[in-house]
């Protein structure tokens, strides 16, 4: 994954106050390959990297973050900002109803989404009608009447005399598909439905024919909201598809189907660049529950594939103040750590532990896959002693543990109600954790001191 590979570059970048060059070229050629992998399309990936590149070039460094976890949080911002930033739901008609027309290729999912679109908006009070314009397909008719029973909402469909027989593929309607949207449109008005979703024909493949007629349609009803509706599983494909059903359709929003398969998502990236319409609407499953609006933050970090180095990212930022963090670091890596009292490490030990519980933390810090069993063995216990031992201390000894005689420690160990031999052991472990960490200038994790003797 990115985030392993990115540990890797992570460990050439130990250290580092600012941003090089070098340092976001090395980790804008893993974030190549992390979308690459992700199916997002070439000429999108290159434009998107070199946005990245300038935009990384010229910010500021925060205190909070490592070179490698800010590139990758400008590139997380990115993501979200292409994929509509904000979550977008439908633009309601001033007048209703409110019309919705699908489009998209045979199999997208258009009409399994209609039913899951109904479900959701009679769920919001709503009274949506579906309309059944897929005279193409045999059995869509059924389809739809099958899939609107199930989400529990009306389903309007030609009339029976406009169906007939054909070749034992089982029912295949004829008529016009636009007369049946006009009739739909009218059954609305006169029976108050207040939302109208019309379910179109698809092709296996874009063509003129599909494209006139989902044009007509679209004439026809026109609708609030067009949304073109693709399985997230074609991948490269996407961006081709899109382009011809925004050309020959319009379109105002996309949602993306099949999101429970294993596909990483960048065909959402793709479309969402191309077109400039944004993703409202996400389909995970063949149930009618398997739905939700579209969240740009979730799509970005599985189309990177590290939801949880951004997810530590997040919380070092809300945690760690910044210019706390900053004066640590400097104190580590000024006069052999010297400076680094225990009051420091106290305060960092505590912005950690803000962060949820240790192991999970450690867990989700790049690199530290290689220390997954020292991860394993911490305990939280331990450190509630060591916090205890701290602030049994007098500042003086916090700042200098070097003064901590026989009868301090004894005070001490009274005080947090421990063994001396306990503090002794902190103090030891204090002390040459300080000189690694010192030896490190700068850490691991700068403005992130890991927690000595762990
Ligand atoms: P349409 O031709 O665009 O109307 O597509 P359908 O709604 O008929 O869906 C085609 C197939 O994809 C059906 O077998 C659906 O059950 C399935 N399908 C639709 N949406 C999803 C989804 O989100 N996940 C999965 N796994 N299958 C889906
Ligand atoms: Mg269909």
């Amino acid at each position: 994954t990115l985030q392993d590979r990115l540990s890797a570059t992570f460990k050439s970048l130990r250290g580092k106050g600012r941003l090089t060059e070098a340092d976001i070229d090395a980790t804008c050629r893993e974030i190549r390959i992390a979308l690459l992998e992700a199916d997002v399309n070439l000429a999108v990936v290159k434009e998107f990297v070199a946005a990245v590149k300038q935009r990384a070039l010229g910010s500021e460094l925060s205190g909070a973050l490592n070179p490698t976890q800010q590139v990758v949080k400008i590139v997380d911002e990115e993501l979200v900002a292409i994929l509509g930033g904000q979550t977008r739901t439908i633009r309601w008609a001033k007048k209703p109803p409110t019309v919705i027309m699908l489009a998209g290729l045979q199999g997208a999912g258009k009409t399994t989404l209609a039913g899951k679109l109904g479900r959701w908006l009679r769920e919001q009070g709503h009274s949506p009608l579906l309309v059944a314009a897929d005279l193409q397909r045999p059995n869509a008719v059924t389809q739809l009447q099958v899939v609107g029973e199930q989400a529990g909402v009306h389903v309007y469909a030609p009339e029976p005399g406009n169906t007939s027989a054909a070749d034992g593929e089982g029912e295949r309607p004829t008529g016009d598909p636009v007369l049946v949207a006009r009739r739909a449109m009218y059954h609305a008005q006169q029976k108050l439905y207040d939302v109208v979703v019309v379910d179109t024909a698809g092709r296996l493949g874009v063509d003129a024919e599909l494209m006139q007629q989902a044009a007509a349609i679209k004439a026809e009803v026109r609708p609030d909201e067009t949304l073109f509706v693709v399985d997230a599983m074609i991948g490269q494909d996407a961006v081709n598809t899109a382009r011809a059903f925004a050309e020959g359709v319009g379109f105002d929003g996309v949602v993306l189907t099949k999101l429970d398969g294993d596909a990483r998502g960048g065909a959402a990236l793709s479309i969402a660049k191309v077109t400039g319409r944004p993703i409202m609407f996400a389909s995970n499953g063949e149930k009618l529950s398997d739905f939700d609006v579209f969240h740009p933050d979730r799509m970005a970090s599985r189309i990177l594939g590290m939801g949880d180095m951004l997810t530590l990212i997040e919380q070092a930022e809300k945690t760690f103040d910044a210019e706390q963090s900053a004066k640590a670091a400097a104190k580590l890596t000024s006069k052999g750590g010297t400076q680094f009292g225990l009051a420091d490490f106290l305060q960092q030990m505590q912005a950690v532990r803000r962060m949820g519980p240790l192991s999970k933390i450690f867990g989700m810090l790049p690199g530290m896959g290689e220390m997954k069993d020292q991860i394993a063995n911490i305990d939280e216990k331990e450190i509630d002693r060591i916090e205890a031992i701290i602030q049994s201390m007098t500042p003086a000894e916090r700042d200098d543990p070097r003064i901590l005689n026989g009868s301090r420690r004894a005070r001490i160990a009274r005080g947090a109600g421990v063994q001396v031999s306990d503090v002794n052991n902190l103090v030891t472990r204090f002390m040459e954790a300080r000189k690694m960490m010192s030896q490190l200038a700068g850490g691991k994790m700068p403005g992130m001191p890991g927690v000595p003797g762990l």
